[in-house]
């Protein structure tokens, strides 16, 4: 077990994104290492804060939709989940698609984000980590006991390890997309996710429902490749590209 994340505070100039995670630990653990690294704004020019949505023992990936819609209220949301073995991953989508929060998918798991710090990646997975929790092991000594005994945090020496790389994680998630099987998918196709659009009052301008495949494709996939069948995929870049971050040096 390890404790929860520092909890993040809040001003007005800042960007106010809420990011509901499927996992416990991993998840909360980066975000809090992206408020800590890049909240204030010094390395983007876009001060931000992300608050967290978890809950022990982790959520479904619809329970992250509906979790984050429930807290974010007229902020931003986000969704985080995996492929891993989970079966709503579609419903999961559609979701997020009819109430207009961002998904950041990954396939087989948030583990494939980390190591994209490190190197690149290919190669279908089917919904099994194991292939890229090995690689990330050996990526970098920090990351040696990554899940071992339940320890799947990223805190001190792992957050430190990630410093510095963001533009290559960001670059190697592309190519994945770019490489996608499906053969239409391209990152250069991906839609930057704007900040909330809001009335002269603060007001947020509601969101339009879209077709769930309209909504997976603004990642770069083509609008007919399957959300099941990008597989390895990551989308996490999306949140970093939105916030502005595009290096970290
Ligand atoms: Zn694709």
């Amino acid at each position: 077990m390890t404790a929860a994340p520092p909890k993040p505070v809040e001003s007005r100039r800042q960007r106010v994104l809420y990011v509901a995670c499927e996992g416990e630990s991993t998840e909360p653990d980066y975000l809090a290492y992206l408020n800590q690294r890049f909240g204030d704004g010094e390395l983007t020019g876009e001060p931000f804060i992300i608050h967290a949505v978890w809950k022990k023992n982790g959520y479904k990936p619809e329970e992250t939709v509906a979790a984050v819609k429930d807290k974010a209220a007229e902020d931003e949301a986000w969704a985080l989940f995996d492929r891993d073995e989970h079966t709503r991953i579609p419903q999961a989508v559609a979701e997020a698609a009819a109430t207009g929060v961002e998904v950041c998918f990954s396939h087989p798991s948030f583990d494939l984000w980390l190591l994209l710090h490190f190197q690149a990646f290919g190669g279908r997975q089917s919904g099994s980590s194991n292939g890229v929790k090995e690689k990330l092991r050996k990526a970098d000594p920090a990351f040696a006991n990554f899940d071992k005994r339940g320890d799947k945090s990223v805190k001190g020496a792992r957050a430190k390890a990630l410093q510095g790389k963001a533009a290559k994680a960001i670059g190697n998630a592309q190519a994945l997309v770019s490489g996608c099987e499906h053969g239409a998918c391209k990152a250069a196709q991906a839609k930057r996710v704007q900040p909330k659009q809001r009335y002269e009052d603060g007001t947020a301008v509601p969101h339009a429902p879209k077709s769930p495949e309209r909504w997976a494709a603004r990642s770069g996939h083509a609008v007919d490749c399957r959300v099941l069948d990008r597989d390895p995929s990551t989308d996490v870049w999306r949140l970093l590209t939105s916030l502005g971050i595009t290096k970290d040096d």
